[in-house]
């Protein structure tokens, strides 16, 4: 077992922390919301009182933030982590950020002869909660090694995708293309209604052909036709607009800073960013279908 210092206890960061410790290793927290720290004080941890106290003399720091900015101002420059930790720490950042923010810190880590990988991870609040999150690791095969064994306590996929700043590229991959391909799925199943076709026989039929997709198999966007999926319970998330045009953003910006045209990715943020602008933001992805009725002048 290890002695792990977890920053950031959020929706995701609470529950993942809180495996942690009922896989037995020994947690020390640290939030800037006291409360979220008191969740986790009742669930075992030990409560810090700065990012600092936590981190130090821990063999694992876990952060799970909102954004690159509070990462950096985390890990980098003077009063940043990195120049206080012992060289033998292991640093995961699972926070979803920009690929350049998740370079310079494992760069700046790399230079102080600490391991660094950004491990992102798929998998919402449900997942993290149930301990089954997929992580996309970057770093070296060395960090990687360090980091399965406590990353194995709160997900149940965990790949190696490359060096540093690889892991925020294949989330910025992954996810791009689960938008384009639920905003795909709920046009495909809108045409059919639209032509009279009941959408839970039009999705067996595709699922049983070329069209399926796992926003079709496991997430179906039309309300009534998988009784679990957040369609079918008003859309209540799940998965929230807000952090699909978050995701989306994150990936054009991969895009643009290696010079490749994604109009499928553009097309995408732009109809999750109109559909956020509408008041949106909080119901889960799968509602882009509403925009796509109301488009058409049907809600
Ligand atoms: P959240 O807003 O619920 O939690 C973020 C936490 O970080 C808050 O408790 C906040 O007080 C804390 N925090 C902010 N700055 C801090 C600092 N400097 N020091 C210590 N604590 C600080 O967000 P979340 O939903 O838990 O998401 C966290 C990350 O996980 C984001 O990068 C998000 O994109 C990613 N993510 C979220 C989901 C999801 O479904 N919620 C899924 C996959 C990935």
């Amino acid at each position: 077992m290890a002695t792990v210092a977890f920053i950031g206890l959020g929706n995701m960061g609470g529950p993942m922390a809180t495996n942690l410790v009922k896989a037995g290793h020994q947690v020390t927290v640290f939030d800037l919301s006291a409360a979220a720290c008191e969740q986790l004080r009742a669930a075992g941890a030990a409560v810090a009182e700065s990012a600092l106290a936590a981190a130090t003399g821990a063999e694992y720091v876990l952060s799970m933030l909102p954004a690159g900015k509070h990462v950096a101002a985390t890990y980098l420059g003077e009063d940043g982590l990195l120049a206080r930790l012992d060289p033998s720490t292991t640093v995961l950042d699972c926070s979803t950020i920009d690929a350049a923010t998740a370079r310079r810190v494992g760069e700046a880590a790399s230079a102080l002869g600490i391991g660094f990988m950004d491990t992102p991870v798929s998998g919402g609040v449900a997942a993290a909660a149930a301990g089954t999150l997929a992580f996309m690791c970057g770093g070296s095969a060395a960090t990687f090694d360090k980091a399965r064994l406590i990353l194995a306590d709160m997900g149940k996929n965990i790949f190696h995708a490359g060096p540093a700043g690889a892991g925020q590229v294949a989330k910025g991959c992954n996810n791009m293309l689960l938008a384009i391909h639920m905003i795909g799925t709920c046009e495909a199943l809108e045409m059919g209604a639209r032509n009279g076709l009941d959408p839970a026989v039009l999705s067996e039929i595709m699922l049983a052909s070329s069209g399926r997709n796992w926003s079709l198999e496991v997430y179906n966007p039309y309300p009534g036709v998988m009784p679990n999926a957040p369609a079918s319970n008003a859309y209540k998330p799940g998965f929230m607009v807000d952090l699909m045009v978050k995701d989306l953003g994150l990936a054009l910006e991969i895009a643009e800073q290696s010079d490749f045209d994604n109009p499928m990715g553009q097309l995408a943020q732009a109809l999750y960013s109109q559909h956020q602008q509408a008041g949106n933001g909080q119901l889960d992805f799968s509602s882009i279908l509403r925009k796509l009725q109301g488009a058409a002048g049907q809600s």
